[in-house]
């Protein structure tokens, strides 16, 4: 079936809803993709299972409406969008599909374009990877990357060839450059921090080639870090989703902060907002445990220099000395052993 420009398959709906004998279902979808999620209801409807739809964001695959589904006391969900769990370990029940939907924009001519433009800044080698929804075009994208004389390089992420998530980037394997294929710049702007790597951008839906330019995200991080360094006081935010539950880093790190003599406190949230964040009085910087893109890229939600959790080595050691704009993108406890 084809919705827009996506296409699912629905063999694989009914046989999973069949297989787990579910009747009652909780359909999630991210906000662009919610017409495919009316699409797959009355499919089921039309075969005597019960659909619901959430109506909350589904943000990536770490924001499954396990509370939602339990709330409502659905069999299953079907998580449309996503290629599978993100960080986190699907428990039992409710069970949930994950169910791709594959772009039939093609991409070919402008990763072609891309590759040109790399060849033509010194590149012998291009790193290709896409988001789910482009994942089905990556042999072509490898071919059309070697007839432009590049060899053309992939990894793999959940046993997808090139898969890539806004917050894990670990299929990028060395290469002089990276191509991504994704809607806007979100994808490419993560790549670009995590590879260090000059990175391109080839957006489908625009039809558009860009060089990514890490300048501003950048300045912007070392003046939150510059401004958390003099902080007395920290809000560590944790989220209850699913994927970005990251409570025992967020207790190690109050202690790590506290230990330094500053006044922490931990706080829950759902969905992380400034009205939400403005309830809390107090603070004068915050740690994200959350999604990390929160900070990269929202991080006018918070009311005041926000860090990521590979961020704090710098307030630790008072300095941004050494400073890699890889680190908003590093959860690992180690790092807070500081000097
Ligand atoms: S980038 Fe954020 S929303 Fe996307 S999968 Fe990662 S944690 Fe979830």
């Amino acid at each position: 079936m084809i919705v827009d420009s996506y296409e699912i398959n629905e063999e694989d709906i009914f046989t999973w809803v069949k297989s787990n004998g579910a009747r009652k279902v909780l359909i999630q979808a991210p906000d662009g993709l919610k017409k495919i999620a009316l699409a797959v209801s009355e499919l089921l409807e039309e075969r005597d299972v019960r659909a619901f739809i959430s109506a909350s964001h589904a943000w990536g695959g770490c924001d499954v409406a396990y509370d939602e589904a339990r709330s409502i006391g659905v069999d299953a969900i079907i998580h449309i969008g996503h290629h599978g769990p993100v960080w986190f370990k699907p428990p039992g029940k409710p069970r949930v599909l994950f169910l791709p939907a594959f772009s039939t924009l093609n991409p070919t001519r402008l990763v072609a374009q891309a590759a040109r433009e790399a060849k033509d800044a010194g590149a012998s080698s291009l790193a290709i990877v896409t988001t789910i929804q482009h994942a089905k075009w990556l042999p072509a994208l490898k071919e059309a990357v070697a007839s432009e004389g590049l060899e053309p390089i992939t990894g793999s992420l959940s046993g997808v060839e090139g898969l890539i998530v806004g917050c894990n980037y670990a299929s990028i394997r060395q290469a002089d450059d990276v191509v991504v294929v994704a809607g806007g710049l979100f994808h490419a702007l993560g790549a670009a921090i995590w590879s260090e790597r000059p990175t391109w951008s080839a957006d489908p839906y625009q039809e558009k080639v860009s060089r990514v330019e890490l300048r501003n995200v950048v300045a912007r991080r070392l003046y939150a870090i510059s401004k958390a360094i003099d902080a007395r006081s920290f809000l560590i935010v944790v989220s209850s989703k699913p994927g970005q539950n990251r409570v025992s880093l967020a207790t190690r790190v109050k202690r790590t902060l506290e230990e330094r003599g500053r006044r922490v406190l931990i706080a829950v949230f759902n969905e992380v907002t400034r009205e939400l964040l403005e309830n809390i009085q107090g603070f004068e910087a915050f740690v994200n445990t959350a999604c990390p893109r929160l900070a990269l890229d929202d991080e006018g939600v918070f009311p005041g220099p926000v860090l990521n959790p590979g961020e704090l080595k710098y307030v630790l050691s008072g300095s941004v000395e050494g400073y890699s704009p890889r680190d908003a993108l590093v959860f690992d406890l180690r790092l807070l052993d500081g000097p």
